[in-house]
């Protein structure tokens, strides 16, 4: 059997180191806003290249935090509108319709499943103030024209980096590039078990350059309050914790060579898995694996495209080989948010992703066995 992702495997690699740290922050005797976050704060910062980085519960509350805190500054006003992929994981949404702001869901690039930039500037109004980029699957969504975009509208960029830390993306004809989550005005992180950079539970994180939002994040997750008993705002509780913050520290020395070793496997499966209608995620960037265009992307899913996938996905299962869909229903089509009245059909690109997308195993400790088995039962498959 070969697991979609063996997060024991990834975890093991690190076993006694973690166990040792568990046990130095249980002996410690303090959990919570101690010096560990603040050490991870501080390396996270380094690694990306950003003056703030804030420790929250969870990615999801660290892109509510980020809008929240636009929202008391006065960036935002409730009923603004926030551009935002339409086929992204729902988490973004939630984050913007939680803060009573309004998605407005703009097409993915059919060959990049990011969102489509050259569809964005039609879709601004005078409510628009801001764009939600998602760097998804771990590839990152940027461009001069995106940056040139916000700048001439006044909107504020919001990137979703909870699939693509260490990521680079780099200017055509540019040397060098930037961390994504260092490109925008601010980031939100997830650290979520099976990211890239994984914690063992619920962990999340904010980055920016912009000292007042730092410090107005900061507050908002310790219940509005920069001062014990003093609340400022009206705020949450969404923190990281120390034993987490601990782990997340040693794992971050190994995200980039973990990164390396994804692309390596994103590299052989593109390389030998040959199956007809299927499309692999460079079939349309021959580029995307060499360096240093390879720095873009960190392979956090590796998503194949079929038009039967639902029968390649039951012949893989039948071969041991688990896949999984991300994702199946995409937000516009969710019960959640059928207030909105969009129907089958209003979506189209972001539509035909869902219904033919396959994520094929994928984790920095894979054997050159298990992925050699993967291709072979890829290119086994008959229709
Ligand atoms: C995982 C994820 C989130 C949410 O992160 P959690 O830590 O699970 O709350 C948000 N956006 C994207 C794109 C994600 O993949």
């Amino acid at each position: 059997m070969i697991k979609f992702l063996d997060l024991q495997a990834v975890n093991a690699a690190h076993a006694e180191d973690l166990k040792r740290i568990a046990a130095e922050v249980i002996d410690s005797g303090w959990y919570l806003l101690g010096e560990r976050t603040k050490i991870f704060e501080r390396h996270l910062a380094e690694f990306l290249g950003v003056r703030h980085v804030v420790g929250v519960g969870n990615g999801l509350d660290a892109l509510r935090l980020i809008l929240k805190a636009y929202l008391e500054l006065g960036v935002l006003a409730e009923g603004d509108e926030v551009i935002v992929p339409a086929n992204t994981y729902i988490a973004s949404i939630l984050a913007i319709t939680d803060n009573r702001l309004k998605p407005v869901l703009v097409e993915p690039n059919i060959h990049t499943y990011n969102l489509d930039i050259s569809l964005v500037e039609a879709r601004i109004t005078p409510r628009t103030k801001a764009v939600m980029v998602v760097h998804l699957y771990g590839r990152a969504c940027w461009s001069r024209e995106l940056e040139a975009m916000a700048r001439r509208h006044r909107l504020k960029i919001i990137e979703d980096n909870a699939q693509a830390i260490g990521a680079v993306y780099a200017n055509p004809g540019e040397s060098g590039g930037r961390k994504t989550g260092a490109l925008g005005d601010a980031a939100g992180f997830s650290f979520y078990p099976g990211k890239n950079l994984g914690a063992l539970g619920d962990s999340g994180a904010v980055a920016t350059g912009d000292d007042r939002l730092a410090e107005v994040v900061r507050a908002l997750g310790n219940y509005g309050s920069r001062e014990k008993y003093v609340n400022d705002y009206r705020g949450l509780n969404s923190r990281t914790d120390e034993i987490q913050a601990a782990f997340l520290d040693l794992k971050l020395r190994h995200v980039e060579a973990d990164n390396q070793r994804r692309r390596d496997i994103a590299a052989e499966y593109c390389a030998r898995i040959r199956l007809r209608d299927l499309i692999l995620p460079n079939a349309h960037d021959p580029d995307l694996l060499t360096p240093p265009r390879a720095q873009s992307h960190v392979w956090h899913l590796f998503v194949v495209r079929h038009p039967r996938r639902d029968l390649l996905q039951r012949h893989l299962a039948d071969q041991g080989v688990q896949t999984m869909i991300h994702y199946p229903i995409p937000p516009h089509l969710q019960k959640a948010y059928a207030t909105w009245g969009l129907p089958k059909g209003s979506l189209p690109i972001t539509e035909e992703i869902a219904n033919t997308c396959l994520s094929l195993p994928m984790w920095p400790g894979m054997t050159p066995e298990q992925v050699d088995a993967v291709i072979r039962c890829v290119n086994g498959f008959q229709p």
